[in-house]
């Protein structure tokens, strides 16, 4: 979950900050916007002087046309505590747009009361739409969705019951007749059950579901150079290994890659999902020491910096002179004592021969 903020604090909603009873949210409801624009900056944006309004501009891009909610207008009566879609770079985020402890303008009110107002206040966010066909774009906003509830799940001691639709909460009585987001997720053969069972496994990891012998906060040693934005992401990004912890883990077996790491080495860049079998433990025999015989493995052609290599080098016999971060870096040399190196290369990317 990429979970950030910029509060819609020229909304009369957020200017009015009607405290929530006991300072929390009963439950949550998820709404889908409605409209194909699948950008957050189409709703969030910040407003002259607001905190943090550059780098927040910077990330969604800017709203040209004057639409967006931080803003007061007559007639104008919603406001939400958050909005998913895609910033600027075409990445799913949260963007938290109200705190969670003041009531929202979501859902209007039905025939036993309203899921925006006291004693019944919930937590409501808008997943923006796109044309609802791309099944890319819909696994990766509810993911995040999921992910965003499982947070407001733990942070507020809820379960998976606690959360409907705006769909849901009208035949409850508790909202205005619409029927996002069920629709959306018809389309792809999924329902509210579905969405709270996903809910229900991040909450509650089965124990079976984690073959591996690894938890959260164990220190281990990361070996690739690829993480992810997401634990199911198609697309991964480039970063150097080195020693880490495991911030999360996310249904390991199931998805593509289940381990969160956050780099606590120096020189260790990972800050994101990765792959199973990609790590080790801290402290675990590394498989390389200085003065052994190596090459790349197959298909090797760029050095732990990301350089691309000479073309001799991959078919070269090297010796590693030098053990680095942890074991996950070594310096190598087409010579075995003189002081002539060749590169800095991925462990991982080694054989001994
Ligand atoms: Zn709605």
């Amino acid at each position: 979950m990429q979970l950030k903020q910029c509060y819609l604090i020229e909304n009369d909603c957020y200017k009015q900050s009607v405290k929530m009873d006991g300072g929390k949210p009963k439950g949550i409801v998820v709404h889908s916007t409605a409209a194909n624009n699948k950008t957050l900056k189409r709703y969030v944006q910040p407003v002259e002087g607001q905190e943090n309004r550059q780098a927040i501009l910077d990330d969604l891009g800017k709203n040209g046309n004057g639409n967006h909610w931080n803003q007061s207008k007559a007639g104008f009566q919603k406001c939400v505590h958050a909005f998913i879609g895609v910033n600027a770079a075409g990445e799913v985020e949260t963007y938290n747009t109200l705190p969670f402890d003041v009531v929202c303008w979501g859902c209007s009110s039905g025939k036993n009361g309203s899921y925006n107002y006291n004693p019944n206040a919930r937590v409501q966010f808008e997943i923006c739409e796109d044309d609802l066909q791309d099944e890319t774009y819909f696994d990766a906003v509810m993911r995040e969705a999921q992910a965003f509830c499982a947070y407001l799940c733990k942070r507020y001691g809820f379960t998976e019951q606690e959360i409907c639709s705006h769909n849901e909460a009208g035949k409850a009585g508790m909202a205005s007749t619409h029927t996002d987001p069920d629709y959306w997720l018809a389309n792809f053969g999924k329902d509210m059950d579905w969405f709270r069972q996903c809910v229900r496994d991040l909450l509650t990891p089965e124990s079976d579901d984690n073959p591996s012998a690894f938890k959260v906060g164990d220190r281990v040693l990361y070996t690739g150079n690829v993480h992810y934005r997401s634990a199911n992401a198609a697309t991964g990004y480039e970063c150097v290994g080195g020693e880490a912890e495991i911030t999360e883990i996310y249904r390991p077996g199931k998805s593509k890659h289940p381990y969160h790491l956050r780099h606590t080495g120096e020189g260790c860049t990972v800050f994101g999902y990765v792959d199973a079998g990609t790590f080790a433990p801290v402290g675990s025999p590394v498989g390389f020491a200085v003065g052994d015989r190596v090459r790349c493995k197959p298909g090797v052609t760029t050095y732990a910096g990301g350089g691309r290599m000479a073309s001799w080098v991959p078919k070269a016999t090297l010796y590693v002179r030098a053990v680095e971060q942890g074991g996950a870096v070594l310096l190598v040399s087409t010579e075995p004592t003189k002081a002539v190196y060749t590169g800095r290369v991925r462990a991982a990317d080694m054989e001994k021969f």
